[in-house]
């Protein structure tokens, strides 16, 4: 196993690795749920873990800490994720 040095800086993740988006953010994901399948891949894929799933598996973004990458929607088999532009 490899020691790290107790005075190396180490980035600690945080819920949404980076945390809050703030205003940077240019696209956001949205779910067209009539489309939706439940079949969670973008669940599975959300680079930043924001997206929770509903009761129902109906998945939810949290816009907190959603980057707007855009792999929800490259990922989704059903093009129910939509990246819409933010509106400021
Ligand atoms: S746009 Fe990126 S960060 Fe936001 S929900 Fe989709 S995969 Fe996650
Ligand atoms: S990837 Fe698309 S179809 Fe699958 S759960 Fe997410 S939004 Fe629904």
């Amino acid at each position: 196993m490899i020691k790290v040095p107790l005075d190396v800086p180490l980035a600690r993740p945080t819920l949404g690795s980076a945390g809050s988006t703030g205003t940077w953010r240019i696209l956001k994901p949205v779910i067209h749920y009539d489309k939706c399948t439940r079949c969670r891949l973008c669940y599975f894929y959300c680079v930043e873990n924001t997206i929770d799933l509903e009761k129902n598996l109906y998945p939810r973004v949290d816009y907190e800490y959603c980057k707007g990458c855009g792999v929800c929607a490259q990922v989704c088999p059903t093009a129910a994720i939509e990246m819409v532009r933010e509106v400021k």
